[in-house]
């Protein structure tokens, strides 16, 4: 099963993705992660997005994609993909689509984790502390939610369109979620 975890910054996409790969042998596939890993290791792409990462912006569709397509085989040998953080505009979800279909698999199901901006908020407070992730602080994390709500948000009626779309209230506890992302996988 390949599966797309959506939703804004700080809705617990990440804890809930590394929750699936212990329980269902599925790859979390976080470009999120991919990248700063690539800052850490000091590579060319690491410093071509380390600025725009901190300031909170979307780095360009190309390199996303590329890192996505690098890992799909990785995926398909395990039990499927959790996209986590990825895709993020309509570009890359077309792209995906078509890099699914060429390899004969598809994304089955997309969970939409709702929780409200102003929850998030409060989130990002708590985390900025303990993650010591530089793009935590409250002006990265407002043009970070700009840019899922701007670029992010229009990709809801194209998952919508092909029926793959679930809701899964994102304001519980870890585990409250969870129920509700196993209830929507089956
Ligand atoms: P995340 O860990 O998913 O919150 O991502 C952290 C940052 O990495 C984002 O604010 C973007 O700068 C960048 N990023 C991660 N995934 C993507 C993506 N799919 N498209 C564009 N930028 C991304």
């Amino acid at each position: 099963m390949n599966l797309i975890l959506f939703g804004p910054p700080a809705a617990g996409k990440g804890t809930q993705a590394k929750r699936l790969v212990e329980g269902r042998n599925m790859v979390q596939l976080s470009t999120g992660d991919m990248l700063r890993a690539a800052i850490a290791s000091g590579s060319e792409l690491g410093k071509r997005v380390e600025g725009i990462m901190q300031r909170g912006d979307l780095v360009s569709d190309e390199i996303v994609i590329e890192l996505i397509e690098s890992r799909l085989p990785e995926a398909e040998a395990a039990g499927g993909a959790i996209f986590d953080g990825f895709p993020r505009t309509l570009a890359q979800a077309e792209a995906l689509d078509i890099m699914l279909k060429g390899r004969g698999r598809q994304i089955d199901l997309v969970v939409r984790l709702k929780v409200d901006d102003e929850a998030l908020k409060q989130r990002i407070a708590g985390r900025f502390a303990e993650s010591g992730r530089p793009d935590d602080n409250p002006d990265s994390f407002a043009i970070r939610l700009n840019a899922y709500n701007t670029q992010t948000a229009p990709l809801l009626p194209y998952y919508a369109g092909q029926g793959k779309l679930v809701e899964v209230d994102g304001m519980g506890s870890v585990d409250q979620v969870a129920a509700g992302i196993d209830a929507a996988m089956g």
